[in-house]
């Protein structure tokens, strides 16, 4: 149960906040996360973690010399949004590239990967590393799928360690990459987890009752068995864990993570580690700098987990280096430089509203743009309540208020481009950040990035003739379906999106007036989104209860098809007449 709390939709701005001034020594506060106070001597590479908030010390926790030089802070256990990635990697940076490293969850893969190609395309050296160490949540042959739980912090430790030591990018990921290869961990829960606000926990167990494998989400355990003695807990969490040693490793040296949720005592684990400890000495392995304690925590779960990595002398080097964050302090840090860089934050407004320039004619198709976007929001405030329950069904009943928040954002974000003097790319382009920053959700992520390559193709130049606005929409298919991933059938946006995309496109490459073959894309999507309702659901949330779904038509394919049908109106317009006698004048 959390006790301490105002308005629980603040929870996790409030929290980053009070750590930032609490250890205003180490860390300062950036938009969308935290970086260290004070900037590297010389340039190295930026260790950027991340994630929701609800597991500290995870993320924030770890900022400092040795260790992380920022961290993105999400929602309680949300995935940070792109702009948030982006912004902390832009803050941290200091002229050596940037490595984003996180737990493998959808989310933080997309955006992630979307503020990846941001920092690249400004010519900053950017790279990932997934944390996939959970060894419940796939099977060896898929390890590759698995979720990272605690062994993020060894993954995130060792890169930390080693981009400290001067290590260039690709070395720093190779060093990274070994160590989660090396990771494996099991968990337990005991009792759920409950939100701020929330007056019942995520997940509950009986009485007596344990859950093995659980997530660091709330997610239960993959089965329940009775509740061990101490002895038996660690023996079996022991057996779980050597059970997967990774090929090739037998005795050695290995790191080992005997790590709470949140509300399990520090005594109790302790007692765990009694059994523990010998357990894995008798296996043959020597313990490097054992850590028992709170490292990944899930809200107030009652839980824990065993991580283990075997060591090689190059991981035992950055795991043993010293570190000097706010919650974790290793070894002797007097050798650390710290030089203060001064407030290097950047100023986002600055650099998104710089010299805009846009001729007359996409300026008159950037006026359209915000009159197709504010409509847009009208009718998804109007479906909002019917979206809601639709996603309900099957998902988690959020999508009818993403798409509103996303939409009024993104009108927000095009009005105030369009007064700086946007042209129509850049307006659609606000418009699609915007989104996605404020979205949430899957749909909230795809929105945006389409918005986005929609945004790019129309650019600030020309007002766009038809073939160019179908190509703007083959540019928005493609985006999403590129990073969703999802096919025809899916049961998805995608299933009445690629009917309207295919519809518009072969019809005005047959010569129909752009309003016209719009609009009759337009109904092949509202029909495609009806007929949705007998597909099972093979991506997203709604998959695991895809049963339930049957009957019930996809949210996010009603919805675009919402969009879809009231925007043409405004995007197939003629040219303001104004403007077509200025240029006829011209000829
Ligand atoms: P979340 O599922 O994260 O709660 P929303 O509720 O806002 O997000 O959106 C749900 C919709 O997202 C689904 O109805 C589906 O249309 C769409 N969706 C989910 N996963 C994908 C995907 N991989 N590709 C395309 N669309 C997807
Ligand atoms: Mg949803």
């Amino acid at each position: 149960m959390t006790r301490i709390f105002n308005d629980p939709a603040d929870f996790a701005d409030e929290a980053l906040a009070g750590f930032c001034d609490a250890h205003s020594d180490l860390v300062r506060q950036v938009d969308g996360g935290a970086v260290r106070r004070t900037r590297p001597a010389a340039p190295k590479v930026a260790v950027i973690t991340g994630g929701g908030s609800g597991h500290y010390p995870a993320f924030a926790g770890i900022i400092g010399p040795g260790f992380a030089d920022g961290a993105v802070v999400g929602n309680i256990f949300t995935s940070p949004s792109t702009q948030q990635a982006y912004s902390v990697a832009k803050a941290a940076h200091c002229g050596a590239g940037v490595v984003f490293t996180y737990g493998n969850y959808a989310g933080d893969v997309l955006n992630f990967g979307m503020a990846s190609e941001r920092l690249a395309a400004e010519g900053i050296a950017v790279e990932n590393v997934l944390v996939t160490d959970d060894v419940a949540s796939a099977p060896p042959h898929e390890i590759d799928k698995r979720r990272g739980i605690a062994g993020d912090f060894v993954v995130f430790k060792v890169m930390g360690a080693a981009a400290e030591a001067g290590l260039e990018l690709s070395e720093v990921v190779r060093v990274g990459r070994k160590a989660n290869a090396l990771t494996r961990t099991i968990g337990t829960a005991f009792g759920g987890c409950t939100f701020p606000g929330a007056d019942k926990p995520l997940f509950t167990l009986s009485d007596g009752q344990m859950g093995l494998g659980l997530g660091i989400h709330g997610e239960p355990g993959l089965f329940d068995t009775e509740l061990p003695s101490a002895v038996e807990l660690g023996t079996e969490l022991v057996r779980r864990v050597l059970e997967e040693a990774p090929s090739g490793t037998a005795g050695g040296r290995i790191a080992v993570i005997l790590n709470g949720l949140g509300s399990t005592k520090l005594e109790e684990l302790f007692v765990l580690w009694r059994t523990v400890a010998p357990l894995l000495r008798e296996a043959g392995y020597t313990l490097v700098m054992p850590e028992v304690g709170e490292l990944v925590t899930s809200l107030d779960m009652a839980g824990v987990s065993l991580t283990l990595t075997w060591l090689d002398e190059e991981l035992e080097e950055y795991w043993t280096a010293p570190a000097l964050t706010p919650a974790y302090r290793r070894g002797s840090v007097a050798g650390f430089v710290i030089a203060d860089g001064g407030d290097t934050a950047v100023d986002h407004d600055a650099v998104t509203q710089a010299g805009y320039e846009a001729t007359e004619a996409s300026r008159d198709y950037a006026r359209l743009a915000v009159e197709a976007l504010s409509t847009a929001a009208r009718e998804l405030q109007e479906a909002e309540a019917e979206l809601g329950a639709m996603d309900a069904i099957a998902g988690d009943g959020d999508h009818g208020r993403g798409m509103v928040r996303g939409s009024s954002a993104a009108v927000a974000a095009a009005v105030q481009a369009f007064e700086s003097g946007a042209g129509a790319g850049s307006v659609l382009m606000a418009a699609g950040d915007a989104w996605a920053d404020k979205a949430g959700g899957t749909s909230g992520v795809l929105w945006g990035a389409g918005l986005r390559s929609f945004g790019e193709r129309i650019d600030d130049a020309e007002f766009p003739t038809s073939d160019v606005l179908a190509d703007a929409v083959r540019a928005f298919t493609g985006r999403i379906t590129g990073l969703g991933k999802a096919e025809l059938g899916d049961k998805t946006m995608v299933d009445s999106l690629l009917p309207f995309t295919s519809s518009l496109t072969s019809a005005i490459a047959s010569g129909v007036d752009a309003p016209e073959a719009w609009s009759t894309a337009a109904a092949d999507a509202a029909a495609a989104a009806k007929a949705t309702a007998s597909l099972r659901p093979q991506k997203g949330r709604a998959r695991p209860l895809a049963e339930k779904s049957v009957g019930t038509p996809d949210p996010g394919a009603t919805s675009l098809a919402m969009v879809f049908a009231v925007v043409g109106p405004y995007l197939t317009a003629e040219p303001s007449k104004q403007l077509a006698t200025a240029d006829s004048a011209d000829s």
